[in-house]
């Protein structure tokens, strides 16, 4: 692998949370800070109805994806609900370098990847208000059959089981003010909030 200035991965901030937490929409918002980037991954899903190529993710045939193992291009890759997702290394180094900070959207599998290799990155973990309004979010979305619900749901109980592997925590209860924390929680390069306040959620919830 290429050799890279350590410190830069500072900037990287790999955030996850089970599906229906609300994390792509609170990701959306913060994009606005010209600061802050969101890395596409690839995937070997296929897209749904309103995602676009190049926008959500880079659709790609599970054989391409392989190549793309075999050939180096991952900083990370996991299998997550049956289908495969990967991190491209030159899309991130580029933001990196370029001084932005590097939102990488991915799962806990990765996030454990990501923290090994990269030590001085960090990891935000994002918390539905209770697993009964998980529940309740992605039937509401409508974009899953029914068993890919169900599996999604005994997943959410592996992946909240993660949460406390995280650098930061942040309830998804209040919109606004969740956005407000991920916002913040990207831009504390220094990790200069204390273990108080980035990890407050886990004395009030049980997961
Ligand atoms: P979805 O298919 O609902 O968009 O995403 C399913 C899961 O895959 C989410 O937990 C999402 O964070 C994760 N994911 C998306 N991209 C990547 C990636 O590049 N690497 C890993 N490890 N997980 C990813």
């Amino acid at each position: 692998m290429v050799d890279f200035d350590n410190s830069i991965f500072k900037k990287l901030c790999v955030v996850s949370a089970p599906s229906g937490a609300g994390k792509t929409s609170l990701i959306k918002k913060i994009l606005k800070d010209k600061n802050i980037s969101v890395c596409i991954s690839d995937t070997s899903r296929k897209p749904r109805v309103g995602e676009a190529n190049g926008i959500d993710y880079n659709f790609i045939s599970s054989d391409e994806f392989q190549d793309k193992i075999k050939n180096e291009k991952y900083l990370e890759h996991a299998m997550v609900h049956g289908n495969f997702y990967g991190t491209l290394i030159d899309s991130v180094v580029k933001l990196l370098e370029d001084d932005i900070i590097v939102i990488l959207e991915i799962d806990f599998q990765g996030a454990e990847i990501i923290k090994k290799k990269f030590p001085l990155s960090r990891s935000i973990f994002i918390l539905p208000p209770s697993f009964e309004i998980l529940e309740k979010r992605l039937r509401e979305r409508g974009t899953d059959e029914e068993e890919i619900i169900i599996e999604r749901l005994e997943n959410a109980k592996i992946e909240l089981s993660k949460a406390k592997n995280y650098d930061y925590i942040i309830v998804n209860d209040d919109f606004a003010e969740a956005e407000k924390k991920l916002h913040s929680f990207c831009m504390d390069k220094d990790l200069l909030f204390d273990d108080k306040i980035r990890k407050e959620p886990l004395i009030h919830f049980d997961f």
